[in-house]
């Protein structure tokens, strides 16, 4: 299903686009440049797909290269291991400039982490309160049942992974009303991904708005972007606008990243697909071996 990358039209339309200037290269990092792990603190970036970034970034054609994740931003970088780039962390709340030491969050976000934190820090008791059955477990679980519950906390954002659990739809759903009621009258939103529930501020910031920021900052009229997930999706749209938008931007490119559990939405909204992170890692040289 998938021919060679470079043999469609796709493709040559990319580098011919990057070749006039003024282009971006973007991507989420989960999933897209790591292969999705039992724990996000066990990722871990390919050599190889390290090493294809290294020879793009050193290749001078673009403009920006950043990474757009919902990890935090120096998490993001301690996974990657590229200091050079750009890193716009917690979906787009936080900006790590290249080679910087500190963070800069969105101004909007900043008075919500207190929310978040204690948003958290109630889901985790409520969640660990449950029985283990409620996750799937036997009745005689033994305690370190509760191992099979992530909670990460990202600072302005935080997230609660059912991944381990035995029956992670059962989880999902115990998660997703605790969640729920812990953040009621709060004003905090609540996303999902793959086997993961997120508590986030109540404001219009996502991968979309990163990467419009982005464009418009760095005067793009080309940006890639690379995703895999749901809330790339919203990366992916962002695109679209910026054409139809009839300033300097003239195209984006949607690449998707097929998993097993992939979104439809990651399909319909994609101008063209890889296979996996193998395929990402492929369409980078590539990408470097035509520039
Ligand atoms: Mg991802």
């Amino acid at each position: 299903m998938f021919e060679s990358i470079e043999e469609t039209a796709v493709f040559q339309r990319i580098v011919a686009a990057i070749q006039a200037g003024n282009a971006g290269l973007t991507s989420d990092i989960d999933g897209t440049l790591s292969p999705i792990a039992a724990t996000p603190s066990e990722s871990f970036v390919p050599e190889g797909v390290r090493t294809a970034l290294e020879k793009l970034y050193a290749s001078g054609k673009f403009k920006v290269m950043a990474l757009v994740s919902g990890r935090s931003p120096l998490d993001g970088r301690g996974l990657v291991k590229l200091p050079q780039l750009l890193y716009l962390g917690n979906h787009g709340m936080e900006r790590l400039e290249p080679n910087a030491d500190n963070p800069v969050p969105a101004e909007a976000v900043v008075k919500y982490k207190p929310l978040v934190g204690a948003a958290q820090d109630q889901a985790r008791r409520n969640l660990l309160a449950h029985p283990p059955q409620d996750f799937g477990f036997s009745r005689g679980a033994g305690p370190e049942w509760v191992n099979s519950l992530l909670f990460e906390d990202k600072g302005l954002t935080a997230s609660v992974h059912y991944r381990r659990c035995p029956d992670p739809e059962m989880a999902r759903q115990v998660a997703l009303a605790e969640i729920r009621a812990v953040t009621a009258n709060t004003g905090l939103v609540i996303t999902e991904g793959r086997l993961v529930l997120e508590i986030r501020p109540p404001v219009t910031i996502n991968k979309g708005t990163a990467l419009v920021d982005l464009a418009l900052r760095y005067g793009l009229e080309t940006l890639i972007f690379m995703g895999d997930d749901l809330t790339d999706v919203d990366g992916f749209l962002a695109l679209r606008k910026l054409e139809q938008a009839g300033g300097a931007f003239k195209q984006g490119f949607a690449i998707g990243v097929t998993s097993p559990e992939m979104n439809p939405k990651v399909r319909e909204t994609a101008d063209t697909l890889v296979n996996g992170v193998d395929g990402v890692e492929d369409f980078l040289n590539k990408l470097a071996a035509h520039l």
